[in-house]
């Protein structure tokens, strides 16, 4: 069968994605580093990020991890400055960083809880984005090409037992998506929501782990085929940067094997 290749769709485009330290986010930087972008990234994780980073770097690529924390609207702006600096411009954002929290049911989970997952999921997609829009409307190389991705969940449409805190902060990143993607659809810039089943992550192994045998406590269940890898999310996420998507804006892609279908 050919292979199909997207080679350096991305060449010299700046970039930005949050949460590039582990499991689906360190998979897009990896793509779009490998398709010619200059990616910034960032994470709480120093040595991994770092190791990512010279990894790139010495295959060839530019990368550049940053630690900032999304739960702060000034480390997001600290974050787009720097990577603005870094790379004269910024074009293309994925917002991905995120958590979820041990099972409980709605009220016994505590407020502490619920707040963190907010301020991980919600307000730090808003805060990346507060300061990423200005940055891609102002990069004159962006040439009416900016595009945002957030990554949501296929629990941000539908209820989620047991993890109630998670699938509300998911509702809300679906929700300011649709609104952003209207509020610039006439400045060249396009802002598109992917939502994910179950992937093979870091985030996966300790859900599973969390619920142990109790496999009717893992909210949206699993597809047939089991779960997505990163890189199913990545390609996703990639065509949604893309030219190729052009008209596309506003969407809110599945990528879930069917999870959701039923
Ligand atoms: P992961 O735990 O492997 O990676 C999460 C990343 O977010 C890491 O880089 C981590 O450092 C970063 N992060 C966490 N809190 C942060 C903070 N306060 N500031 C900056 N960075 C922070 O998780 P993953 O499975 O790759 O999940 C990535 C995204 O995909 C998340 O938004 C998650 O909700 C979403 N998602 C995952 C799945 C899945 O099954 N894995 C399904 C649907 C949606």
């Amino acid at each position: 069968m050919a292979k199909i290749t997207h080679d350096r769709r991305f060449a010299g485009h700046p970039a930005l994605v949050t949460g590039g330290t582990s499991g689906i986010g360190e998979q897009i930087v990896r793509r779009l580093a490998k398709e010619g972008a200059h990616v910034a990234f960032c994470g709480l994780d120093d040595e991994g990020g770092q190791a990512l980073e010279q990894h790139l770097c010495e295959d060839g690529g530019v990368a550049r991890y940053i630690r900032a924390d999304v739960r702060s609207d000034a480390e997001m702006a600290q974050l787009v400055a720097q990577t603005v600096a870094q790379f004269g411009g910024l074009s293309l954002a994925v917002n991905c960083a995120g958590i979820s929290h041990l099972p409980l049911r709605l009220a016994d989970i505590d407020p502490a809880i619920w707040r963190d997952v907010m301020a991980t999921n919600a307000d730090g997609v808003f805060y990346a984005m507060r300061h990423e829009i200005p940055a891609i409307l102002s990069h004159e190389g962006t040439n009416g090409s900016g595009a945002i991705v957030n990554i949501a969940s296929i629990l941000g449409a539908k209820g989620s037992p047991w993890i109630a805190a998670y699938g509300a902060s998911k509702h809300a990143v679906i929700g300011m998506t649709l609104s952003a993607a209207r509020d610039y659809a006439t400045m060249g810039l396009r802002i598109n929501a992917v939502s994910p089943g179950p992937v093979d992550t870091p985030m996966l192994q300790r859900a599973l782990l969390d619920i142990g045998d109790d496999h009717t406590k893992y909210a949206g269940g699993f597809p047939p085929s089991g779960p997505g890898r990163p890189d199913d999310v990545a390609s996703a996420v990639l065509f949604l940067l893309s030219r190729e998507a052009a008209y596309i804006n506003g969407a809110n892609l599945l990528v879930d094997g069917a999870t959701a279908a039923i």
